[in-house]
């Protein structure tokens, strides 16, 4: 049985109010918070095993580097890779595309190629192929969205051709809460040669995510939306593909040996680890994951659609003139929406005057927000610490709100 009382006593935040009023947290698909195991694996690696990882012989050194190995093997199992060299902690999502478009665009990209994104696209999924395409000149070219904000599959298979690199796509949109066919993305750009990346920043905390099976080249997601800490990410990437790929950044750790005359790399994984990382943070990154599946992600998402379905069919039917955007078939617990005549960012600030916090804006999704033909849109979405009395106090306060703006 999910029992969700029993969960939130888990999350220390949750017992805050904001202007008096218990907080009702939907905007979880910014960041989603954070349970006491995470907590206590933050304050243990700072009270208990801070050391550098990799450096030392001492006794600190190697139960830190310990911690971060084993959460290295924790998120090899969790997402399904061959190996631990597959696996690659960055900052987050953005630093992971930054690292694929840097690295394999860099190395095999080439004037008069063209790449795929999507409509749908965070800007961390934009901004680093168009700055590689300033230096080297080869086209973007952009799947368009059906109007039920799932991917027009017909207009992908026809944006292929010889000159055709590289796809890199969401598996969830960050705004729609769309579910992206990725199983099928990927099976149509390998038949033509074509390397597959995917932005799983909104996937990852919502579906279990197996790479293999997506058989996807790259995966990146990031901890902070996964009841995990901030500051940490992965990258999964295909062995083959990491091995001919040049290091992203220079530094400590990513090397083998260094002279004045050349350097050599480090071995897979370390290759792309310039730095220190925030191996406290990885640490605790381990603790979300184990999180996760004690609670269980098949669990998660059926609790997450349930809030989903009960609060947008209410919506529809008691707040007048509201727009939903997304409505694709089996979308992610994310309702964006706009309320007849008034400004999102009115909305979301008297929402937070009722202790609901919501997001508001382009949610960086501006080619998105262009498509649908509005400046932006309030967004609320849905954790597995949330309740249906939290959806009904979010109606009602909607519906004020909805009457003091309309
Ligand atoms: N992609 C998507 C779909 C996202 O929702 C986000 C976060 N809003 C990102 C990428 C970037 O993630 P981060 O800021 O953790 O690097």
């Amino acid at each position: 049985m999910y029992n969700v009382e029993e969960l939130r006593r888990e999350f220390p935040i949750l017992e805050r109010k904001i202007y008096g009023r218990p907080l009702v947290y939907f905007d979880n698909t910014a960041t989603s918070q954070t349970p006491r195991s995470v907590v206590d694996a933050v304050e243990s690696g700072y009270c208990h095993t801070k050391a550098n990882v990799h450096r030392g012989v001492h006794t600190l050194s190697m139960e830190a580097t310990e911690l971060q190995e084993n959460a290295r093997k924790r998120v090899r199992e969790f997402v399904n890779a061959s190996s631990t060299d597959e696996i690659i902690f960055t900052r987050g999502t953005t630093e992971a595309l930054n690292l694929v478009a840097a690295s394999w665009g860099g190395t095999f990209l080439h004037d008069g190629d063209e790449i795929i994104l999507s409509v749908m696209e965070h800007h961390s999924n934009i901004v680093p192929w168009q700055l590689l395409q300033s230096r080297i000149g080869f086209k973007i070219r952009v799947i368009p969205m059906l109007p039920d904000g799932s991917l027009d599959m017909e207009a992908f298979k026809g944006l292929i051709n010889g000159r055709t690199r590289l796809v890199s796509v969401c598996h969830a949109s960050n705004v729609l809460g769309t579910v992206n066919p990725i199983k099928e993305i990927a099976r149509i750009a390998h038949s033509h040669g074509i390397t597959v990346v995917v932005d799983g920043a909104q996937s990852v905390p919502h579906l279990k995510v197996d790479v293999a099976d997506l058989d996807a080249d790259f995966y990146a997601f990031s901890a902070h939306k996964m009841y995990g800490p901030a500051g940490v990410g992965v990258l999964y990437g295909r062995r083959e593909i990491l091995e001919k790929m040049p290091p992203y950044q220079g530094g400590g750790e990513m090397i083998e040996s260094v002279s004045f005359a050349g350097t050599t790399f480090a071995e897979l994984p370390y290759k792309f680890e310039a730095g220190t990382p925030d191996f406290i943070g990885i640490a605790a990154l381990h603790k979300a994951i184990d999180f996760m599946e004690r609670v269980g992600i098949a669990d998660i998402a059926l609790h997450e659609h349930d809030l989903l379905d009960y609060t947008t069919e209410r919506m529809l039917k008691e707040i007048p003139g509201i727009q939903i955007y997304g409505t694709a078939p089996g979308k992610c617990a994310i309702i964006s929406f706009n309320l007849a005549g008034a400004h999102h960012y009115d909305a979301g600030m008297l929402l937070d005057k009722l202790g609901i916090a919501v997001r508001t804006g382009h949610h960086c999704a501006q080619p998105l927000m262009d498509a649908l033909g509005v400046q932006g849109v309030v967004r609320a979405s849905m954790a597995a610490y949330n309740t249906r009395s939290e959806c009904d106090y979010f109606l009602a306060s909607l519906a004020r709100v909805a009457a003091m703006l309309g």
